[in-house]
């Protein structure tokens, strides 16, 4: 049995050790929801200040101009594209994943018009499969099909995520990529929840999009992204042609005329204070070994699972390989029993009707965390501290 000290070793060799001081946290707690909201990266507040009071405060106006806020779905998208192997001019940021979600299902239905199929995973995070029923239900004569009926050969666009939020389980984006694709339908990847875990690419996909406030620590609200293919670039079309994504928004045409490139997927102005955080985000991510962190983050989870062992129900794979950066177990009484951990002091989530999810952050989570975070669920668990009635009532968000 591994104990606390062999895990203090482990963290005094990490190689990823000093990245932990450049995030803020909170002392005395055990913070396994990175994969939820990241931790705050230290320098974000001061940058945050910056475009508040230097660029908003003395600039104004100006600032669209002299700040470069115009461009920053393209500058920032640029900086996220090597996190997904993505080249520059190939991801556009800004609006939410919803937003970009619908972009990409509807841009791609427009290349496959005869066909008349949309695939998205039920058990998928909701937003996703919601998002595919709106558009289908707005344009009216589409099926949409579960992923798991495993058809493609009359799909227009096939949307999946590459990790699932609730399991963990990860899907292999290279062959389903190739096995979407040969049969004629686009693929979209959605990599909330693989980006900034692990090395992502998903550059023979179509479409791609994802969130920033996740593993990527750009901040409550941050920008999402949208990877466009360079072969869809000149003939994809965003429906939700604002005027961001004109060829001259300041010649206030009477008709939308789309930008060159990844620009017309642009929608609006850009939400600037947000892109501020991102940007902080960004520059912890510029230097940090995306393989080490997929390393880590194989051995942190396969710690939690091998302490926790058999006293809970493992939903998440058993195989590093096969899964994302979390590790999910059943309880049928999961809720209070997260509340009972989270009291003391260890912070995971609960999804229902019976996941707990614990999600750890290679860039700042160490082994001696696991550890304790282990120990306590299984005095939780032991001593059934989650009886307690104060754990019984349900919070907003969960
Ligand atoms: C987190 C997450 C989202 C978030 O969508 P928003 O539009 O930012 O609220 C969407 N899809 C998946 C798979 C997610 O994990």
């Amino acid at each position: 049995m591994t104990d606390r000290d062999h895990c203090l070793a482990l963290d005094a060799d990490d190689p990823l050790r000093a990245f932990r001081d450049e995030f803020v946290l909170p002392e005395g707690i055990v913070y396994l929801v990175g994969n939820s909201l990241g931790a705050l990266p230290r320098h974000a507040a001061e940058r945050v200040r910056r475009t508040v009071e230097d660029e908003w405060g003395r600039q104004l106006v100006g600032g669209w101009n002299s700040a470069g806020w115009f461009d920053q779905p393209i500058t920032a998208g640029d900086r996220l594209a090597p996190l997904i192997g993505a080249g520059p001019g190939q991801v556009v940021a800004g609006n939410t994943t919803s937003i970009a979600i619908f972009q990409a299902v509807a841009a791609a239905l427009r290349l496959r018009p005869e066909r008349r199929v949309i695939v998205s995973d039920v058990r998928a995070f909701p937003t996703d499969h919601y998002m595919v029923q709106g558009l289908a239900g707005l344009l009216g004569g589409y099926e949409v099909r579960d992923f798991a009926a495993g058809r493609f050969d009359d799909v227009a666009a096939v949307l999946l995520s590459e990790v699932d939020y609730r399991t963990g389980a990860r899907h292999d984006v290279p062959s389903i990529t190739a096995r979407v694709q040969e049969a004629g339908a686009l693929m979209i990847w959605d990599v909330c929840h693989s980006v900034g875990a692990m090395e992502v690419d998903v550059s023979a996909a179509d479409f791609a999009v994802g969130c920033t406030y996740k593993y990527l620590n750009a901040g409550p609200g941050a920008p999402a992204f949208l990877y466009v293919h360079p072969r869809h670039h000149a003939t994809a079309q965003n429906v939700l042609s604002g005027w961001c994504g004109h060829a001259a928004p300041f010649a206030f045409e009477p008709d939308f005329r789309p930008a060159e490139g990844i620009r017309r997927f642009a929608v609006s102005t850009p939400h600037v204070l947000s892109f501020a955080a991102l940007e902080a985000a960004l520059d912890v991510w510029e230097r940090v070994p995306m393989d080490q962190v997929r390393a880590k983050s194989m051995a942190l989870t396969s710690l939690f699972i091998d302490l926790v062992g058999d006293a809970l129900e493992l939903v998440s794979p058993a195989d590093p390989a096969a899964r994302g950066s979390q590790v999910s177990f059943r309880h049928p009484d999961g809720y209070p029993v997260m509340r009972a951990l989270i009291d003391r002091g260890v912070h995971g989530d609960f999804r229902a009707p019976d996941v707990l999810r614990f999600g750890f952050a290679p860039l700042y989570i160490g082994y001696a965390d696991v550890y304790d975070a282990a120990a306590t669920l299984l005095e939780v668990l032991d001593k059934e501290l989650w009886r307690d009635e104060r754990y019984a009532h349900r919070l907003t968000v969960t």
